[in-house]
This record gives C-alpha cells, sequence and structure tokens, in this order.
C-alpha cells in the first residue's frame, strides 16, 4: 500500500463512473526498480493452506504478470501486481477450486469488457430492487448484537489522566500526547503462516515474535473505547429527529475516513455513493475537535487540513440532502461509521453481516477485501487509497447478493 502523499482532490461524477471501477484492476504508484521487476525473482507469498505446488504458482505469476505487461503496458510494476492477484487468490481458495479461480482471473485480465456486470445483471426496475433491499435491511437486534447503537447511550466521560497506546500500547498522560516522542509499531494484520503455527505481520511479512517495528510515528494515539465515552464527547441522535427533509437518494453506500486527534479517533471525511449510478453524490471533509496527531494517511488519504474542511455539523446537513431516515445506507462494517457520525438508523445493510465470517462470532469478520475478492473476483485496497472505492465494492456484494445469490438463499461458499 502506498500511502498518498497529496491531499486528495475532490472526486467528480466523472471518476466513478460504474465501469471505470470495474475495469480498474490497479493502481500502482509507480516506484520500481528493475531488480524487483525481474519475472526470475518472483516468489509467491506464504499463505495458510496451499492450494497449489511453489512452482506452478510461480508459473501462475508470470503468466498473469506477462498478462499484465500486454494489456497496461503503462503500469511498471506488473510482477509485483500478479503476486498480489495470485494471492489473493491463493489465500480465498483450496487445491479443489485455485485453478478456476485463477483461469476465470486470467480470462477477466485478458478480456475485461466481457464482465462487466451490466452483462450479466437481471434488469428490474428502481422499485422492485429497492423492494428487494427492504428485505435484506439487517434486523435491529441483530444490529445491536454487531455493535451498532441504536438508542441514545449515557453520557459517561472517560476520566483517566492517561491512555494506552492504540498502536504500540505504551501508557501515555493525556496532557503530554503532543510533546514528541517515538511511537514504534507495525500498521498491518498479523497473519498465519502455511505450517498454521507462526505467524508474521501483513505489513512487512516479518515474523510475529521475532521481528522490529516497521513503522515509527512522533506521537502515541488513542481511541475512544465505549460509546459511553463517545456520547459525553458528542451526542448520538436518531435520523428520524434530524432529517425532516426528503434526501434526494434511497440508497446510498457511506464510508467514513478517521484520523487521530488529542481527542481520540476523529471523524475526518464522509463519502456517500448512490447505489443505482454508483456517483460520488457528497464528499465532505470534516474539522475534528482535537488538534491533530496524526492523519492516519496510510488508510484515510488525508494528509493536510485546508479550506475544504467544514465542521461537523455542516456536514451532518450536508448529509441530511442526500438521505433521510428511510434511506436504506450500506456498507462493510458499518457501525464504525454510524459511531463515528454519531448516527441512529435503523435501515442498514451490512455487508460484513450479510457474508459472515462465523455466524455464531459476531467479532470475527470477513475483511471487505476478501469478500470483493470472493464474490466479485476483483482486488480492491492496493495502490493510492481511494475513499469511493470501498462504498461501491459494498454496494457491488451487495448487488451480488441479490442478483446472483437469491438474497442469500442459495449461499455460494
Ligand atoms: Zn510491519
Ligand atoms: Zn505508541
Amino acid at each position: 500500500m502506498t500511502p498518498s502523499e497529496l491531499h486528495p482532490r475532490k472526486r467528480t461524477s466523472e471518476d466513478d463512473a460504474g465501469t471505470n471501477k470495474r475495469l480498474k484492476l490497479t493502481a500502482d504508484s509507480g516506484t520500481t526498480d528493475d531488480h524487483t521487476e525481474d519475472l526470475k525473482l518472483i516468489l509467491p507469498k506464504p499463505v495458510t493452506t496451499n492450494p497449489a505446488q511453489f512452482a506452478d504458482r510461480k508459473r501462475h505469476i508470470e503468466t498473469i504478470a506477462n498478462i499484465i505487461k500486454l494489456k497496461r503496458p503503462s503500469l511498471k510494476t506488473p510482477k509485483l501486481k500478479a503476486i498480489e492477484i495470485e494471492y489473493d487468490i491463493a489465500r480465498n481458495t483450496t487445491h479443489r477450486t485455485y485453478a478456476s479461480t485463477l483461469r476465470n482471473a486470467i480470462l477477466k485480465l485478458q478480456h475485461p469488457e466481457k464482465f462487466q456486470s451490466g452483462n450479466q445483471v437481471k434488469k428490474r426496475s428502481q422499485e422492485d430492487v429497492l423492494k428487494l433491499l427492504k428485505s435484506i435491511e439487517i434486523p435491529i437486534s441483530k444490529l445491536r448484537k454487531y455493535g451498532y447503537v441504536m438508542s441514545v447511550p449515557e453520557s459517561i466521560p472517560n476520566a483517566k489522566i492517561t491512555r494506552n497506546c492504540q498502536r504500540c500500547d505504551t501508557e501515555f498522560k493525556l496532557s503530554q500526547q503532543l510533546e514528541p516522542t517515538t511511537c514504534e509499531f507495525h500498521y498491518g494484520k498479523i497473519r498465519r503462516n502455511p505450517d498454521n503455527k507462526t505467524r508474521y505481520y501483513e505489513c512487512c511479512l516479518g515474523p510475529k515474535d521475532d521481528c522490529k517495528p516497521c513503522d515509527k510515528h512522533k506521537y502515541h494515539v488513542y481511541q475512544d473505547q465505549s460509546v459511553e465515552e463517545k456520547q459525553s464527547m458528542r451526542s448520538y441522535v436518531k435520523t428520524e429527529e434530524i432529517f425532516e427533509q426528503k434526501g434526494k437518494y434511497r440508497v446510498l453506500g457511506l464510508d467514513c475516513e478517521m484520523g487521530y486527534t488529542t481527542k481520540g479517533f476523529e471523524l475526518m471525511r464522509v463519502t456517500a455513493v448512490d447505489y443505482f449510478t454508483l456517483k460520488t453524490v457528497m464528499d465532505t471533509y470534516v474539522l475534528p475537535f482535537g488538534e491533530i496527531v496524526d492523519f492516519n494517511t496510510r488508510f484515510s488519504g488525508i494528509s493536510a487540513l485546508d479550506g475544504d474542511f467544514v465542521s461537523f455539523n455542516q456536514m451532518i446537513q450536508e448529509l441530511g440532502t442526500v438521505m433521510d431516515k428511510d434511506t436504506i445506507l450500506i456498507g462493510h462494517g458499518l457501525e464504525n461509521d454510524m459511531n463515528a457520525l454519531r448516527l441512529i438508523h435503523s435501515h442498514i445493510i451490512d455487508t460484513s453481516i450479510l457474508y459472515p465470517k462465523f455466524e455464531s462470532t459476531p467479532t470475527s469478520r470477513k475483511s471487505l477485501k476478501d469478500l470483493t475478492f470472493k464474490y466479485l473476483s476483483r482486488n480492491i485496497q492496493v495502490g493510492d487509497h481511494d475513499s469511493a472505492e470501498d462504498s461501491i465494492a459494498a454496494i457491488e456484494i451487495v448487488r451480488y447478493h441479490v442478483d446472483k445469490d437469491g438474497c442469500g438463499i442459495k449461499q455460494s461458499t
């Protein structure tokens, strides 16, 4: 992943045309050297259960890299791209499904035009789609179970004068948060090695038990933990109480970006994408309460505060023009976004609940990246951060659920 160093420009509708997105297989930053692109040096990334022989995986990566070279000559790192594509296939398949999934992926790379979903999706009227979506809204009791706040909580401030750093777990005094120090950490998740015993960091591939942190910052950061604490900082409100006018859109994909401030992990950007057109209908930067500690650029795509930022209340007003209390909101792990927005809303389709990892353990979720790969055979979150990308991926997973998975009746696994 490449943190975008520049302030992201505001997106236009043209950027978000559905076909563009679907065909967008890569977003390489273009930094490379000739050695890493030597095909002889291809090394498949380790996966928990190897679905194919190492030599075969290597050969497939070569094939993919050659197609990418041919199809996208402007891309400077076809090998790295190919390794990523093959890795996503390898960790999402078994020895039975690896070959066919790989064949499909190769076919798609060779003939992307054949895979535009317009060719495959049955045409339904907007009203019919709305009815179907209504039928798969997550019930309120289930939303609660998954951490959604459904009634205004009690306000209980966190009275402690210290916090533990979210990244390195060091305890620090809140009053000294902006005094430079050294916070060393891994930004990636921990994954299991193929031997199933040892684990490694996704960010630097270093072994979990014997690896120096691969990233460093000047300050420690923290996140408010409980909903009561959140309520004490800013009140939750029900959408039915504040969005009285009819919003423009019936179904929206919603995604929030957060950054670290002296008041915790705060909302900094809200993106909304229309379900039917995949156009970005809102992309608003929000001024946080506290002083900036870390923009979390790698994940938020934000690296500076500028004139584009509006107050939290202005953002809520803007949101009220695109949605209302009846708008169906789509997202992945959307409870985090709703918490950041302090909104209580009952019409939610959360892809992490639609396709859970295990029915019985709500806390363990599949990542949006994995779901997108499994159901849409598409790679997301590679290269520069793109705020609308996650919303579009969640929308397309819901479309898949409705159009091809028969609303989950014939669950494909
Ligand atoms: Zn690391
Ligand atoms: Zn720290």
